[in-house]
């Protein structure tokens, strides 16, 4: 990117075009279990295109888990997911819905791009091959748009200058924001962010967090994020689902939810962590 071009510009263009107000995310009645432990109970929520959704609650109240569904690393036991209309799991044949092929699962997951808590970058390529593996292995591009998409969004997260350095020659705070450059090369249309600053040491946090309110605040990438960190979650949220025990058990605007909920538990939650 030239110096005098608008990063507002180009951050606008980073995720593939939503259709504004469309439901891009719906759970229905959507049951999780591990051997005994239901981790989600006939979950029902919906995120609409554009919308930045943060899921707060306890550990082990399966938000971790809602994103795992999402990006088809856990599969659910009862119920559908739908992504951008089309279901994730499964198909429609002949009219019957059917567990979906990976060709299907791989189309629509397409759309959805996750930052891990612990980064997950390929510890044998450098920052560049890190960003451009995926958008030329599976989008297609040619190296040299992958390469341009990459430095676009270094500069966007303001590791220009690391472009050839392997991720353990940098800072944890370093590595997720070349994480989170990764997520968005492949033009995402939701990007779920997995509690992307507990593994960091807390001076590197807030770095993390800024380039993230600026992806918020500049682009229609619509977000789903399981944090604890509740000022991040009260800038940049339209919508806070509070979960307890597998089921949503209240859901506001952040104003409401975190100056004035309506449920004791949140209530509890809340003065636990805030
Ligand atoms: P949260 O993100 O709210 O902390 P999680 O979604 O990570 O919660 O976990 C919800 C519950 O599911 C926890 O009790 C956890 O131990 C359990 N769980 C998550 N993943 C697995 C797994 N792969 N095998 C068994 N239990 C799991």
């Amino acid at each position: 990117m030239s110096a005098d071009t608008d990063p507002a510009q180009t951050l606008e263009s980073l995720a593939n075009p939503p259709v504004d107000g469309r439901e891009l995310i719906r759970f229905d009645q959507v049951t999780k279990r591990f051997g005994d432990n239901t981790v989600l109970d006939r979950l029902d929520f919906s995120v609409d295109s554009g919308k930045h959704v943060t899921l707060i609650g306890p550990s082990g109240s399966g938000k971790t888990t809602i994103l795992r569904l999402l990006m088809t690393l856990a599969t659910p036991d009862e119920g559908t997911i739908k992504v951008g209309g089309e279901y994730l799991t499964h198909e429609e044949r002949g009219g019957r819905l059917v567990p979906a092929g990976e060709k299907h699962v791989r189309e629509v997951r397409k759309n959805i791009g996750m930052v891990f808590q612990q980064f997950n970058l390929f510890p044998n390529m450098k920052v560049l091959r890190n960003i451009t593996e995926a958008p030329v292995t599976v989008l297609g591009l040619s190296a040299d748009e992958a390469e341009q998409r990459a430095r676009e969004l270094l500069e966007l997260v303001g590791l220009t200058e690391h472009i050839d350095k392997y991720p353990s020659q940098l800072s944890g705070g370093q590595q997720q924001r070349v994480a989170i450059a990764r997520a968005l090369a492949m033009r995402p249309q939701v990007l779920l962010l997995d509690e992307v600053t507990s593994a960091l040491d807390p001076e590197l946090v807030a770095g993390v967090l800024d380039v993230l309110r600026d992806i918020a605040r500049t682009t229609d990438i619509t977000m789903l994020c399981v944090t604890h960190e509740m000022g991040f979650a009260r800038d940049i949220s339209d919508q806070v689902l509070m979960f307890d025990s597998g089921r949503v058990i209240e859901s506001g605007p952040p104003e409401k939810m975190f100056s004035d909920p309506e449920q004791e538990r949140t209530r509890e939650f809340l003065s636990a962590v805030l």
